[in-house]
């Protein structure tokens, strides 16, 4: 913005601003009543094993149809969600309804993998956190051993040791723990050591810059080499082409998940086994 302010300008700012301010004000009061309105919705993408190529886990996605708003960003969504504190409701929301559609797929013989869920920093500093993840468990009678959350880097590093406490409680039910975009927070090795965790999920970022950006090369292939020696797995996220995965492949990442493999569907698209091994036979 310019600081000559000409009185146009200041009054069409003004009310751009004004607009936002708004806006976000509507979504939020609209998101208070999202979920008894049933206004969320939630898609699956699988994410899958770099040499098998067998379904390691669907991860749920949040989606929100508000007739007013039309499509809006989740991690928006999300972050008015934390502010509001809605969050907490909104996730146990996506948890139950990921488990039920896990249990649900199980039956009905079309897959036997995982699901895994996110979990935002409001939910995971919850003091009641684990309580309520075992509560869902318990009310939908899925399995722990089939459920894996992901938590992301930065929100593990705040509170560590409480964190620590928390995911080794989860642990111990048989839950998998994965860590989001990986590789964007400033974690401390030292304290990483001690979190109980099973997967890194390589932030898409790196896959997206590293077939032209060295950096971001090396930055995914330290990533690997570290959790081999930690004997943690890992997952890319966001391949999109042949390439990316045959470049991953070669450096030893275990997983991937991304747009070349299948966008996020509603559960009763699920993608099939013929249409995976067709897009690694292409
Ligand atoms: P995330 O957990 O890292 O999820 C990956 C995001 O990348 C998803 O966006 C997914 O649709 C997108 N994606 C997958 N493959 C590709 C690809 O090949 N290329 C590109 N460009 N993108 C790809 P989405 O669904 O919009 O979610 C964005 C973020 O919002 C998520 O990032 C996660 O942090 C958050 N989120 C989504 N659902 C939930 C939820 O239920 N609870 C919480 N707390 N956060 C959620
Ligand atoms: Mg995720
Ligand atoms: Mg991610
Ligand atoms: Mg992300």
């Amino acid at each position: 913005m310019t600081k000559k302010l000409d009185g146009n300008r200041f009054v069409i700012y003004n009310e751009a601003l004004h607009d936002m301010v708004k806006r976000e004000q509507f979504i939020e009061e609209a998101l208070h009543h999202s979920v008894e309105r049933g206004e969320f919705t939630v898609v699956y993408q699988p994410i899958v094993d770099a040499k098998t190529h067998e379904v390691y886990a669907h991860e749920a996605l949040l989606r929100w149809q508000n007739t007013a708003y039309g499509q809006v960003a989740i991690p928006y969504i999300i972050e008015l969600a934390e502010k509001t504190g809605d969050i907490l409701e909104i996730g146990r929301f996506v948890l139950e309804a990921a488990c039920r559609q896990n249990l649900n797929w199980v039956q009905q013989h079309t897959y036997d993998g995982l699901v895994s869920v996110n979990v935002s920093s409001l939910q995971f500093e919850d003091f009641n956190f684990v309580a309520s993840v075992k509560e869902v468990l318990k009310v939908t009678g899925m399995p722990p051993e089939r459920l894996e959350i992901e938590i992301t880097e930065t929100n593990a590093m705040l509170n560590v040791e409480d964190k620590i406490s928390k995911l080794r409680e989860l642990k111990e039910l048989g839950i998998k723990i994965a860590v989001d975009d990986f590789g964007t927070g400033y974690s401390s090795l030292s304290y990483f050591t001690q979190f109980p965790i099973d997967t890194l999920k390589i932030d898409k970022s790196f896959v997206e810059d590293m077939m032209r950006d060295e950096n971001a090369l090396a930055i995914v292939s330290m990533i690997v080499n570290m959790a081999k020696t930690m004997r943690i797995k890992t997952t890319a996220e966001g391949v999109e082409t042949k390439d990316q995965y045959n470049k991953l492949l070669s450096m030893g990442v275990d997983r991937i998940q991304g747009y070349w493999i299948s966008k996020p569907g509603p559960p009763e698209q699920l993608t099939s086994k013929d249409h995976i091994k067709g897009v690694f036979e292409d």
